[in-house]
This record gives structure tokens, C-alpha cells and sequence, in this order.
């Protein structure tokens, strides 16, 4: 653990040791990424690699510290010592660096965790529900983080839709962004190596959890509401899909039994996710209020404006109409 390619590559099975060679040096590591560590003796929990304090690597959390750290590949333990029966962090390996400001906050954040104690330090997997460790699971994290245009999988058709859908061209590519998670959300900025102050990494809407894709439009308690508001008020009465693809080839195959027209079966699904990005982009740049009602009403009339692009269906339409009955209007 901890891109130090020596001891596990003597010691581990063939299996370990391809994991390694894929991943070294990768941000993209699916054992670094999905594994959780809880210190003990802090023997084997590497201090900037392993996530051990919340959801992120203090490499990543601390990009410029890293860079410059003299010890980067040292476990937790080696990081500091015994005494007077208390433990004490050294300096990190920044001994005579410039950061003096991020040396204490580290010191606070790495302060915090538990008390190291004996025994060995263990870790976890955790990939979406996977809890166990599985070739299967790490396959399928690789497969998502490298392969986007890799083995089909069931939900691939959501591209080929996506691109037919009579939407504004700019909506199309938020689509794809979003379908391949490359929207510029916090995490993928720090894994970027952009650095965030600590207390800016969470969630705009409910500031739980940190701001990840999936999180922030799918599984944040504030944006189920607001999905479940839109799907109540199309008649979806049992949405069940949180992930991106999945939960859009949902709503798809929900509108096409409705019969609604082909260039429109996407169109509230974006509407909502747009609506989404659009808020978190005003919380997040401009410090702007926002409210679940103000957002729901927001979707139902950009759902409207683009519903009456292209091939319009009937001109009398206003959106008061609209809002009481969608479906009528995108068949
Ligand atoms: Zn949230």
C-alpha cells in the first residue's frame, strides 16, 4: 500500500502484484481509491496514500505539502512518537518548508483521528455497496475509471439517445459530462491536484457529504426530494435507479411507455440534472440562496422551454397547462 512497489510485489500473488503495476502512480487506484484504513499500531496505514481520515488521501487533501514532503512513503507510524505516554506528530518530512500555516492544519486534522493503540491496523473495501474485497468489484471500479467506451454494458445506449434528444447543444454536452462523470465537481478537483480549503469540499445542498457526482445528483437527502417531487408530479411513481446512466435509462423507458415523443424522452431527466448544476454552480461561486420549491419549479419550466423546441406539439400551450399535465404535451 502506498506506491511502495518493493515489499508487495516480492511478497503478493499474481494477482496483487497486476493490480499494483496497473495502478502505480495512478490517481485512479482502485486499491488506494476504495480501500479504508483504521489505525492501531499505524504500521501499515501510509500516511499521505491510505484514506484514513474521511473520504480523501492527505495526499490529496494536501497536494502542495505532499510534493514537497520528505517523507512520502512512510506509514503513520513513522510519522511521529511515543512520549511522556502521549503521542506526538513529527513535522512530516517539511522540516524548513514554507508551509508553516498547513503544517498546523494538518497537525489539527491529523490530531483529531483516534488514538494510536496496539494491535494491527485494518483495512476495509468499499466500492458502491461491495464490501468485500472481489476481483469482480475491483474490475468493475477500473472498468468505470478507464473504459467509458470499453465492454457494453446495459445502460450504454443512454450516449446514442442523449445525442437525439431536442435539447440546446450545450445540454447534450452537460449530458455527456455528467453520463461519463467529468463534470468539475470538488472531488475530481482535488484528485486533480486542486487544492480546496477543507471546510469548501462538501456537498452545496445538504454539506453532509463530500461533493461527489453521484452524491450530489442522486443520493443527497435534499436532491432525492427534489427527484422525487419531479417524478411524482410525471407519474413516476417508484423510481428506484441512483446511478447516472441507470436512473437515466429509467425515466427514458418511463416516457417512452407514455409514449412520449422519441426526441423528448430525455428531456425532463435533463431538465432536472441541469437544474441541479446550475444551483450548486450559484451556491458554490456566487454564495446565492436556493430552496427545494424554487428548484422543482425551476425544472418543470425548463423542462416546459424545451419541450417546445423543435417540433412543437401545440403552440397554445403555457406552462401552467404544461405543469398540469407533461405528459400530454411531450407526446
Ligand atoms: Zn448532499
Amino acid at each position: 500500500m502506498g506506491g511502495e512497489k518493493g515489499a508487495a510485489h516480492r511478497s503478493g500473488s499474481f494477482w496483487w502484484r497486476d493490480l499494483l503495476n496497473i495502478t502505480h502512480n495512478s490517481f485512479d487506484d482502485p486499491i488506494g481509491e476504495c480501500s479504508r484504513f483504521s489505525v492501531n499500531n499505524g504500521f501499515n496505514t501510509s500516511f499521505w496514500h491510505a484514506k484514513w481520515i474521511g473520504d480523501f488521501s492527505l495526499r490529496i487533501l494536501f497536494p502542495d505539502m505532499y510534493e514537497v514532503s520528505n517523507l512520502k512513503h512512510v506509514s503513520v507510524a513513522a510519522m511521529g512518537g511515543w512520549s511522556d505516554g502521549g503521542w506526538s506528530w513529527g513535522d512530516f518530512g517539511l522540516a524548513g518548508s514554507d508551509f508553516t500555516d498547513g503544517v498546523e492544519e494538518l497537525r489539527d486534522l491529523v490530531g483529531g483521528a483516534e488514538g494510536m493503540s496496539e494491535g494491527r491496523d485494518d483495512v476495509e473495501w468499499h466500492y458502491k455497496d461491495d464490501m468485500d474485497f472481489s476481483v469482480a468489484s475491483c474490475y468493475s471500479f477500473l472498468m468505470k475509471s478507464h473504459i467509458p467506451f470499453g465492454p457494453p454494458n446495459k445502460d450504454d445506449e443512454a450516449f446514442g439517445i442523449l445525442w437525439k434528444l431536442e435539447v440546446p447543444f450545450k445540454i447534450k454536452a452537460f449530458g455527456w459530462r455528467l453520463f461519463l462523470n467529468r463534470l468539475p465537481t470538488k472531488d475530481l478537483l482535488l484528485l486533480r491536484g486542486i487544492p480546496l480549503p477543507l471546510d469548501n469540499i462538501f456537498c452545496s445542498f445538504c454539506s453532509n457529504d463530500i461533493e461527489k457526482c453521484r452524491h450530489t445528483f442522486f443520493i443527497c437527502d435534499v436532491v432525492k426530494k427534489i427527484w422525487n417531487e419531479i417524478a411524482s408530479w410525471v407519474g413516476l411513481g417508484n423510481r428506484m435507479e441512483d446511478e447516472c446512466l441507470s436512473s437515466f435509462m429509467e425515466w427514458h423507458s418511463f416516457f417512452k411507455l407514455k409514449k412520449v415523443k422519441r426526441c423528448k424522452l430525455g428531456v425532463v431527466w435533463l431538465a432536472i440534472t441541469w437544474c441541479l448544476w446550475i444551483v450548486r454552480n450559484d451556491v458554490c461561486f456566487r454564495n446565492d440562496g436556493w430552496s427545494v420549491n424554487n428548484i422543482v419549479w425551476n425544472i418543470k419550466f425548463t423542462a416546459c422551454r424545451w419541450s417546445f423546441c423543435g417540433n412543437i406539439t401545440d403552440t397554445n400551450c403555457n406552462f401552467y397547462d404544461f405543469c398540469k399535465d407533461p405528459l400530454c404535451f411531450l407526446s
